[in-house]
């Protein structure tokens, strides 16, 4: 009786630790698609100037939204999204994994 207690709640705690690391992938990929669309259109909180057309355009844009001229920064901005993006796909691949084991763990 006593070892289907701690069965059960050893069951518990792993189903929620899976749970919080799967929360934790999809928050990332959330943050990835975030950082896609900052990168497009900019964070609207630092406009400036383009130095092409003269249009309020964030300075974190890689693109000028009005006349598409390339501010040439991609790489900083795109190594956040690979970054984030990588880090998400560890968290899936653990919390899948973590899946696995916990399907093992009851299968015994
Ligand atoms: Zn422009």
């Amino acid at each position: 009786m006593e070892e289907k207690i701690f069965f059960v709640i050893a069951i518990i705690l792993f189903s929620s630790f899976i749970l919080v690391i799967l929360g934790l992938s999809a928050g990332l990929f959330l943050y990835t698609f975030r950082n896609i669309k900052a990168t497009i259109k900019g964070n609207s909180s630092s406009m400036g100037p383009c130095r092409s057309c003269g249009n309020p355009v964030s300075k974190t844009a890689i693109i000028c939204p009005n006349c598409g001229d390339n501010f040439g920064n991609i790489n900083v901005v795109a190594n956040s999204i690979i970054g984030s993006f990588l880090a998400g796909i560890v968290a899936l691949a653990c919390g899948l994994l973590l899946i696995l084991g916990l399907i093992e763990f009851i299968r015994d």
